[in-house]
């Protein structure tokens, strides 16, 4: 599968998400061999879990799946520019490569705000690869915000 096949899937949990009332946000991990291992949708609301962000319930599902803390070779896509707390909990977990779509000036935390991987706290730096699918990320954001506003 190419990256933007991937990037697919994540807007497929992006909408799943919207679809039960979260913030529609999704992410999919993507083992050293190309095989998804991991995909979700945000679940704030649903577990009452500030923390239940995409990005946080993927690596934890494919932690527990390979039985380790760190996910070495390991590639993350996501739809939005991931926040402070995802961004430390990507580093923590040594994935390889973050691919994100939308930039998020208001709660962003790699490109804007504490530009978490800039900081010299940051033990491990990912790549990273923004504006992969970007557009409809942002029409997902968009629309549902319109909606909860009308
Ligand atoms: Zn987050």
């Amino acid at each position: 599968m190419s990256f933007t096949s991937y990037m697919d899937l994540a807007l497929a949990e992006a909408q799943a998400a919207a679809a039960r009332g979260e913030v529609p946000v999704g992410a999919v991990l993507i083992g050293p061999g190309g095989q998804v291992v991991a995909r979700a949708g945000n679940r704030t609301r649903e577990l009452n879990d500030p923390t239940a962000h995409a990005e946080i319930l993927a690596l934890r599902a494919a932690c527990a799946a390979a039985g380790s803390e760190r996910l070495p070779g390991h590639d993350l896509y996501v739809t939005l520019e991931p926040c402070p707390m995802c961004a430390a909990a990507l580093s923590n977990a040594r994935i390889a490569r973050l691919y994100y779509g939308a930039a998020d000036p208001k709660s962003g935390g790699i490109a804007q705000g504490p530009r978490i991987f800039s900081h010299p706290q940051c033990h491990h730096v990912p790549e990273v690869y923004d504006g992969i699918g970007a557009a409809p990320a942002e029409r997902l954001l968009k629309d549902f915000f319109a909606a909860r506003r009308g």
